[in-house]
């Protein structure tokens, strides 16, 4: 079988880049409301039955490994408030092709399902934490929490989930005092923390236009408050982060510039929306409708007819400024960020 799928030409979009990798999000909703990401009163939710079912879910990605998707990462919203997430995990583990599932979460209800979805087949888990403060927490995200996502992150580790990467978004006058605090986790774990420069979304302009950090910065501010770092080829995959370590250290830095740098020559992604639309760039606003074709019976050719010829629609790269929203950008949360 997997013979097979190999003989069959792989996608590659028309910049010559092959696409293994698809970015699922399984709900828009979420537990936080993280100021740079979504309103304090939620957004108006993906009615019940526009949210693709699970079967949908594994349609979908069956099309995509047919032609060459390798990874699958579920995100959200945040995906684990998605009943029975462990179910989806192990219909995903054995649709032929797929051979790595990960997870990105704020790492709230990590704790209570971590068995279950590993026992399930998910073999990686970045973990999304701004701060190690829990006043500062319930102010950037707007709940409670911190203690359970350090539980979180403790009950992956203990599963066997190495590495870990934590990602933070670093806010100038916020948590940019914490970069060297973070940085010191990776000495003797093996984590792995990212720090993503803020990006322009929604209502968060002015936010993002006082706040924003650049990732040049951040590594000059780490150097200073915790030593020298040095450049490491990072975990496998092709991320868009770039990578750092203290000399021996256990884990490493990572750096995510979507503003000051880009990564898009490398860009192997793309990201199904919680209510079926393949999205070909997080920042570009071309988007495809799936889930019509699956609602009327389009088989696993004909939506990975339909993948291929969404590659042309893929754009080359992004463009995001200081202060301005991409335009037709939707929250993170409905897409999958
Ligand atoms: N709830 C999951 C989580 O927390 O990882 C998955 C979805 S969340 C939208 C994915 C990532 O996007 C998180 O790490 C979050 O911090 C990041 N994010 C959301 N809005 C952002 C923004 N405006 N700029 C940079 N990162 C953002």
């Amino acid at each position: 079988m997997i013979d097979l799928i190999e003989r069959v030409v792989p996608l590659a979009d028309q910049f010559s880049r092959a696409i293994t990798y698809l970015r699922v999000s399984v709900t828009d909703r979420c537990n936080l409301r993280c100021v740079y990401c979504m309103p304090e009163a939620g957004l108006p939710w993906i009615p019940k039955a526009g949210i693709l079912a699970f079967e949908e879910i594994e349609a979908v990605i069956a099309a995509a490994a047919s032609i060459g998707v390798r990874s699958i990462r579920l995100t959200g919203g945040e995906p684990l408030v998605r009943r029975d997430l462990p179910q989806l995990v192990e219909r995903i583990a054995r649709i032929p092709g797929i051979d790595d599932i990960a997870l990105s979460t704020n790492g709230l209800l990590l704790a209570d399902q971590i068995s279950d979805l590993a026992a399930a087949g998910l073999r990686r888990v970045n973990i999304s934490l701004d701060t190690l403060r829990a006043d500062r927490f319930a102010a950037i995200a707007r709940r409670p929490g911190l203690e359970r996502v350090l539980a979180g992150i403790d009950t992956a580790l203990a599963a066997g989930l190495a590495p870990i990467k934590l990602n933070c978004v670093v806010m100038r006058g916020q948590n940019d005092d914490e970069l060297g605090a973070f940085a010191e986790l990776t000495r003797d774990r093996p984590i792995f923390v990212r720090f993503i420069e803020m990006m322009p979304v929604l209502d968060n302009v002015e936010l993002q236009r006082d706040a924003y950090v650049s990732a040049g910065e951040m590594l000059e501010r780490i150097a200073v408050d915790a030593g020298a770092l040095v450049p490491i080829v990072g975990p496998g995959g092709n991320g868009p982060a770039r990578y750092y370590a203290f000399p021996g250290a256990a884990g490493a830095v990572g750096v995510i510039s979507p503003l000051s740098h880009d990564y898009c020559e490398t860009c192997n992604r793309v990201r199904l929306s919680a209510d079926g639309r393949l999205r070909l760039c997080l920042f570009g606003d071309n988007e495809i409708d799936l889930r019509t074709p699956l609602r009327e019976g389009a088989s696993r050719d004909d939506l990975a007819a339909i993948f291929r010829g969404s590659m042309y629609v893929k754009p080359e790269r992004h463009h995001l400024d200081l202060g301005k929203p991409a335009s037709a950008m939707r929250a993170l949360s409905e897409i999958g960020g």
